[in-house]
């Protein structure tokens, strides 16, 4: 278990968090005055954005992302289900090429424009 202290940034109040989490879950908090503080730990520290390189049919790659954080331990499915994508470019920076990635809501998108 890990613990950090920071300030929640929900909303104006200025709670200060205190968060005791594992890799997957947050396993005790205190300082938030609202369930918000609790999801904002949760995003702060169980999510992060997803970046996988993809190749191109003319053999070159390109850096995809999730538009958003995604939690942590839907990542390895993410990386799973862009298994056997090959891009055709031109790819568009922000073009949509998985959408609803591991279930989550969030799609995968173009990091950078490939022509
Ligand atoms: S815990 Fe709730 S009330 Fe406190 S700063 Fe965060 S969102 Fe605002």
């Amino acid at each position: 278990m890990e613990q950090k202290n920071f300030p929640c940034k929900g909303c104006g109040n200025g709670c200060f968090l205190e968060v005791t989490y594992e890799p997957e879950r947050i396993c005790a908090i205190q300082g938030n005055s609202c369930q918000n503080g609790r999801r904002y730990a949760e995003e702060l520290l169980l999510c992060q954005v997803v970046e996988i390189s993809l190749p191109t049919t003319d053999g070159r790659t390109i850096l995809a992302r999730t538009a958003e954080p995604i939690p942590l331990k839907k990542r390895e499915e993410c990386l799973k289900e862009c298994e056997g994508i090959v891009m055709e470019t031109p790819v568009i920076q922000g073009e949509v090429i998985l959408y609803d990635a591991a279930g989550t809501g969030v799609s995968l998108i173009a990091a950078k424009t490939v022509i």
